[in-house]
């Protein structure tokens, strides 16, 4: 590794694809179903059948343009579908429907927070529509299959300007763009999955340098820590040729997550030429200001307004929104618990410490978590009301996510229901104290600590049950007693 790396800055710049969540695709009636039998979801539309016409799906606008007034772009009234034509197996029509010059979102932007908290602009240059193409599957022995079920599912391409820097920003924006799509319900944000795929482009330059380097594009990371780790890697790799004084060829490169390498996949001199031009079987797409307005009145709660909203409503510290609110199911699950207690701060305690915890550990979403909201906030009631404990109530925990059962339930059936009876209490109290004589005179000599020896024994005795509060209260006034 070369020493002076703090000579050059990087520049990225990354185009986001992000598939629509519509029930049928972009130009005809097929599903979009993930999963179905490979080749059932087409019609001679999205085989493209001579003949056939297009018939765009009112909802991909709709969806893109929530998009593109989210991110702060400019919504044009006139865009235009265009063919990107190519031969490839796993595009029958011989071309994509995208927009090429007249894209429908321009020239808007997004902040980020970078891992220093300081906050980044980061403009997008566009946000257009297209249509996806099928997919190859080529890890067969001595041939490629190809289903062609995803062609015609509508995407967004979504585009910045190079105005990422690092590979941190890189992903932050990322990450930005994945809650965007979740809290406006047009897109999973599954990135392992595929429904949100991103290619980065990378150059560097010496700091302060104006100009742009030449640029390479990595394709196929299939993750947040690919993406990071790729740009790293891409970086890394151009800043030693300058170095040795060689020039960075145009290309554009795969990335192996397996061997944390990107390898070359063509070079500028094969570059496709799409021969891009106006679709002749769509109308320019047309979108005035009373549905652009329309449109703009339907867009749900965006991240920042959800995240001062729990400040103001639920009385959370900006620490749990922000925790909270990071994805819109995780803020939903939140809500749901809310409408079952009024004890807001332990739900937000529960989530983010046992619920996030259990979510990371087994790698699910919150919606594959077998424990209901309404159970939840039951749970929290039996604490607050002083009918368990807080530690009891982790052990009940344990058996609602095996079971989901209503945790009144559980405290009834294994009988975990704290005691809070002083008379009964006092008994072990006075009995544990008379058992243990020696560290009672321990105590009086002034070890305190013998204290939680007495609390301890108590809890054995309860088997955890004892109301702590009152155990404390009575010991003390106990202990009292042998002073005199
Ligand atoms: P292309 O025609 O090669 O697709 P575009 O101008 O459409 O290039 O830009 C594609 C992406 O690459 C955009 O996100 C843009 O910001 C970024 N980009 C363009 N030039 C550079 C560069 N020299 N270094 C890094 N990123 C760049
Ligand atoms: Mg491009
Ligand atoms: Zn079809």
């Amino acid at each position: 590794m070369h020493t002076n790396n703090n000579k050059y800055e990087a520049v990225i710049g990354l185009e986001v694809h992000a598939q629509l969540l519509t029930e049928t695709k972009a130009f005809c009636g097929c599903s979009t179903k993930f999963g179905n039998s490979p080749n059932s979801n087409v019609c001679p539309v999205c085989l493209g059948h001579p003949g056939v016409l297009p018939v765009l799906n009112q909802k991909v606008v709709e969806f893109t343009v929530l998009m593109g007034l989210a991110t702060n772009c400019r919504i044009n009234n006139h865009s235009v579908f265009a063919r990107k034509n190519y031969f490839y197996p796993d595009l029958p029509k011989g071309y994509q429907i995208s927009q090429y010059e007249e894209p429908i979102c321009e020239n808007g932007h997004i902040e980020v927070t970078k891992l220093d908290k300081s906050i980044k602009k980061i403009r997008i240059k566009r946000i257009h529509m297209e249509e996806d193409a099928g997919k190859s599957i080529h890890d067969q022995n001595k041939y490629t299959l190809v289903d062609v079920n995803r062609c015609g599912v509508p995407l967004i391409e979504i585009v910045t300007e190079p105005d990422i820097n690092t590979p941190d920003e890189a992903y932050q924006y990322l990450a930005k763009i994945k809650q965007i799509v979740q809290y406006l319900g047009i897109c999973d944000g599954n990135m392992e999955e595929g429904s949100l795929r991103c290619d980065a482009n990378v150059s560097v330059r010496l700091k302060g340098e104006t100009s742009l380097g030449v640029k390479t594009e990595i394709k196929n990371m299939n993750s947040f820590k690919n993406v990071e780790r790729a740009l790293n890697y891409e970086i890394q790799r151009q800043i030693e040729l300058i170095e040795d004084g060689e020039k960075i060829v145009q290309q554009t490169l795969l990335w192996n997550a397996d061997l944390n390498e990107a390898f070359p996949m063509r070079s500028k001199e094969e570059a496709h030429d799409y021969r891009y031009f106006p679709d002749p079987d769509l109308l320019p797409v047309v979108v005035n200001e009373e549905w652009i307005n329309k449109i703009s009145a339907s867009m749900p709660e965006l991240p920042e307004a959800k995240y001062k909203r729990f400040i103001s409503q639920y009385s959370l510290p900006e620490y749990d929104a922000e925790i909270l609110t990071q994805q819109k199911a995780i803020a939903d699950y939140f809500e749901k618990v809310c409408q079952d207690t009024i004890d807001y701060k332990s739900a937000s305690n529960w989530i983010m410490t046992e619920i996030l915890g259990y979510l990371n550990e087994h790698k699910i979403e919150i919606d594959e978590f077998p424990v209901t909201a309404e159970n939840l906030g039951k749970l929290i009631n039996l604490i607050s009301k002083g009918t368990i404990s807080s530690k009891i109530a982790k052990e009940v925990f344990s058996i609602m996510i095996e079971t989901n059962q209503n945790p009144e339930v559980i405290v009834k059936e294994k009988n975990l229901i704290q005691i809070s009876d002083e008379g009964e209490l006092l008994k072990i109290v006075e009995n544990i104290l008379s058992k243990n004589q020696n560290q009672v005179e321990e105590y009086l000599s002034g070890k305190d600590k013998v204290f939680g020896f007495f609390v301890g024994q108590i809890m054995k005795e309860t088997k955890g049950k004892a109301n702590p509060q009152l155990v404390n209260q009575l010991l003390k006034t106990e202990l009292k007693k042998f002073r005199k």
